[in-house]
């Protein structure tokens, strides 16, 4: 592990080094909020965001994506054989991630990287990536990751782990993909160990601390699958919902996709798209059947899978980074938060 300081003053110069090798993402303010967008040409990630309103996940999963194409047209030797879509997938690297992004990319790597299934587009792209995470120094209110395994200063998934110390940025160096990107950008004033650490410490407890949002999820594991997919609080907890799908599209842990076919003229290309839970059309069936038809159904479905079956089937926490955003995007006000210790508390009655 290795420390690295780096003079504010040569930020732009070592990051300018880099996009020789590297293609460049970073929070760029836009007229809805912070994004995580290309950093085209010479525009510089603005380190200093409170917030972004999407996560970095749509980098390596974008909303909508060219998996397979084919030609209609017969006189074509290979004419209806898809085919995979060429990616660019040459070095990339996302500047200032929120830690607990990164975690989140980890949590969505569990469904695309699995003994039996490989996805070609998500693995091939998180491959190409490295991640240069920004320790939160002010934790905003709608944060509530140290009750997720998070935190501000959580290192899980990153390359490199920042701290923001006004006049210089502190680095810590996680991965060999983290030095690969730091020789590059050739930032070479080395810090010292022990101190370095010692104050990633304090800033993380600083931090940390002003995180005054917390959920319980210690009894989530007590409840039968069954007992709480049967509670009596689901048609409560869904009232308000208008299924606009937001809480799902701003989270960094949700994987959902669809996949469309599109023909134009001899033509066609099968795209995926992110899809929602929250919509009916996601589980309705060809035969108009849909298992999920009832918004309390769907609301259920988006609870459980984050709170209830992802931590019985992997043993890992719950399917939530604690970001917040959800909390703050919902237009009804529906809080994961609330329904988290709903559930929690929950004691089936005889
Ligand atoms: S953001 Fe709120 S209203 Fe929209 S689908 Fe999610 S819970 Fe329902
Ligand atoms: S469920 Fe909400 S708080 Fe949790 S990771 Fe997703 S958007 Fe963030």
């Amino acid at each position: 592990m290795k420390f690295i300081t780096i003079d504010k003053k040569d930020w732009a110069n070592g990051i300018g080094k880099s996009r020789k090798t590297y293609k460049l993402f970073g929070p760029v303010k836009d007229k809805n909020g912070f994004l995580i967008k290309s950093l085209e040409k010479d525009i510089m990630p603005e380190m200093d965001y409170p917030d972004s309103v999407m996560s970095a996940k749509s980098i390596i999963f974008p909303q909508t994506e060219k998996m397979l194409c084919t030609t209609l047209d017969e006189s074509q030797e290979e004419h209806h054989i898809m085919k995979r879509v060429e990616m660019d997938n040459s070095p990339r690297a996302i500047l200032g991630i929120r830690p607990y992004d990164a975690k989140a990319i980890q949590i969505v790597n569990l469904n695309f990287d699995t003994d039996d299934f490989r996805d070609p587009y998500w693995c091939d792209a998180l491959n190409a990536t490295t991640l240069i995470g920004l320790g939160i120094n002010k934790p905003g209110p709608f944060d509530f990751s140290t009750s997720t395994g998070t935190g501000p200063f959580c290192e899980e998934g990153l390359d490199i782990l920042m701290a923001d110390l006004d006049d210089k940025y502190l680095a810590k160096i996680l991965t060999d993909k983290g030095k690969a990107f730091m020789d590059v950008c050739e930032f070479e004033i080395k810090a010292d160990e022990k101190e370095s650490q010692a104050l990633f410490d304090i800033l993380r407890k600083e931090a940390e601390k002003n995180i005054k949002s917390h959920i319980d999820t210690d009894k989530l594991s007590e409840k039968t699958i069954l007992e709480l997919h049967d509670a009596p609080f689901w048609d409560d907890v869904a009232f308000s919902c208008i299924n606009c799908g937001t809480c799902t599209f701003v989270c960094p842990t949700c994987w959902c996709f669809d996949i469309q076919d599109e023909t134009k003229q001899k033509s066609s290309i099968r795209f995926r798209n992110w899809d929602t839970c929250m919509s009916s059309l996601f589980t309705r069936h060809a035969t108009g059947h849909n298992p999920r038809a009832t918004k309390t159904q769907r609301v259920r479905q988006r609870f459980m899978h984050k709170l209830k079956y992802f931590f019985d089937k992997y043993d890992q926490g719950i399917m939530c980074v604690g970001c917040g955003r959800c909390v703050k995007s919902c237009p009804v006000n529906i809080d994961i938060r609330e329904v988290c210790n709903i559930m929690n508390t929950y004691k089936k009655q005889d």
